[in-house]
């Protein structure tokens, strides 16, 4: 699978989807592996990038920082399918509904399905809030710069520049194996030996 890979998606190749990754309970990191490798087993959807992965301060409640990421995928389901299937494999892992932005072993958005726009409760797309996510914009511009936002025409990589990097405290690439972090001051304390 590559990762930081500019896919050039366009409107005009439907059905690629964007599906945001965020987890800050239990282990997060093995959580959102293990559920990319989930997703790609499911019939009708290939993984075909995936971000790395990025440690973002909490938006809501006080709780654990959060480690998020996105994948683009080829699906050959309609938005709402998917939608289950995103919900079912956040139950397969442990998650619970409990507080309104409240910590959770995984959460799964689906951010853009090609062009399509849909306004209901249920599923909405583009995901209402992901023009205002640098926790969302900045993995996904890492894979889909070009990806146009559907409603607003402005690109990915656009939108991930008006929001900038607020909250963004490091980043970590599987193939490098390598966490940078964003400013020293971010820096964990080293561990007591
Ligand atoms: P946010 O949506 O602000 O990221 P959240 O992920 O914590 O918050 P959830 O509790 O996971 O919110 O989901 C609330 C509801 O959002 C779900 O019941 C789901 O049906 C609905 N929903 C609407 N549009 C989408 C979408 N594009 N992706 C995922 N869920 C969506
Ligand atoms: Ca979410
Ligand atoms: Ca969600």
């Amino acid at each position: 699978m590559a990762e930081c890979t500019d896919l050039s998606i366009s409107p005009s190749d439907p059905p690629l989807v964007a599906i945001a990754l965020g987890s800050n309970l239990g282990e997060p990191l093995q959580q959102l592996r293990a559920a990319v490798k989930v997703l790609g087993q499911r019939p009708g959807i290939n993984v075909l990038a995936c971000s790395p992965w990025y440690c973002t301060t909490p938006v809501g409640p006080p709780q654990p920082n959060y480690w998020n990421g996105c994948l683009v995928a080829r699906v050959q389901l309609s938005p709402w399918a998917l939608l289950k299937t995103l919900q079912a494999i956040e139950v397969q892992f442990g998650r619970q509904r409990q507080q309104h932005w409240g910590a959770r072993t995984l959460d799964l958005d689906l951010l853009l399905y090609g062009d399509r726009v849909i306004a209901t409760p249920e599923l909405t797309l583009p995901h209402p809030r992901l023009a205002e996510r640098p926790f969302v914009l900045v993995p996904l511009a890492a894979i889909a710069p070009h990806w146009r936002h559907p409603l607003l025409g402005e690109t990915i990589q656009t939108l991930r520049e008006q929001v900038g990097d607020q909250g963004i405290i490091a980043v970590l690439s599987d193939d490098a194996g390598e966490t940078t972090f964003a400013t020293a001051a971010d820096r964990p304390p080293p561990e007591p030996r």
